[in-house]
């Protein structure tokens, strides 16, 4: 889960709007939230991710539905309420049913910076300091069926900085006779960065895996630095992606 920005409302959701399609979905129980006017502009926020557990429909994800955050069975005067839709797969969405998420909150990745709330260690999602929106969004969601997609994931991040930092251990060793140069290894270093980047799936687990406190990237890192090779967008992106990673840092002082 990362955070996420709220799309602007559409101009044409007025309040009179508003009001007849609650009337409309009281009366005919139609999904009128998923008229395109309401539902397209949270697919897009997303990049057609679930907010809740960041698959697309390629990923194992269903193509991504409206939930609806206080649930409208219980809150049908909220049905088409800006702040309480929220795109998510279908599974997430059935696992998530009618949780009265007034009695039992869960994360909104709209509002809670889910950093502060989640650590991801080996694929699993653990609550930080047994907070209870953490514990029960991990339990309700079930988002730790994903522990072995998530694991997967992890393990091939893993492996490519692996082998990025061999190549440039390599390159520094013996110049004249190392595969790739610096600036190759840089490109090599940068779409692995670009490949956790937001609108893609699983980001939270892939920035984890490789901004964790002992991770391969930051011997990568000081390589270049020691040899004055470290690039700015290389930088860029780390700047852009190491706030979105569960690694407990809202744990240190
Ligand atoms: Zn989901």
């Amino acid at each position: 889960m990362i955070k996420l920005t709220l799309p602007n409302k559409p101009n044409n959701l007025t309040a009179t709007k508003e009001a007849e399609l609650v009337k409309k979905y009281q009366e005919t129980a139609e999904r009128v939230w998923s008229e395109a006017f309401i539902k397209k502009p949270f697919l897009i926020t997303t990049a057609y991710k679930c907010a809740y557990c960041e698959r697309k429909p390629n990923d194992g994800g269903a193509y991504p539905t409206i939930d609806h955050i206080l649930p409208k069975s219980k809150y049908p005067e909220k049905v088409v309420d800006w702040d309480n839709l929220i795109p998510a797969c279908a599974q997430c969405n059935n696992n998530k049913s009618n949780l009265d998420t007034e009695i039992n909150p869960i994360l909104n990745p709209f509002l809670h910076n889910p950093p502060d709330y989640l650590v991801l260690i080996a694929g699993l999602l653990y609550p930080i300091k047994t907070n209870p929106l953490a514990t029960t969004t991990i339990l309700e969601l079930k988002l730790n069926q994903l522990e072995d997609a998530r694991a997967e994931i992890q393990l091939s991040i893993r492996g490519r900085l692996s082998e990025i930092f061999k190549l440039l251990n390599s390159f520094y060793l013996a110049k004249s006779t190392a595969a790739f140069n610096e600036k190759e290894i840089t490109l090599q270093l940068n779409a692995m960065l670009r490949s956790c980047s937001k609108d893609l799936p699983y980001t939270a687990t892939k920035v984890t895996e490789v901004f964790q406190n002992d991770s391969t990237y930051y011997r990568i890192k000081n390589l270049f630095l020691e040899n004055k090779c470290w690039s700015f967008e290389s930088q860029d992106l780390e700047n852009i992606l190491k706030p979105l990673a569960l690694c407990g840092n809202s744990l240190k002082p």
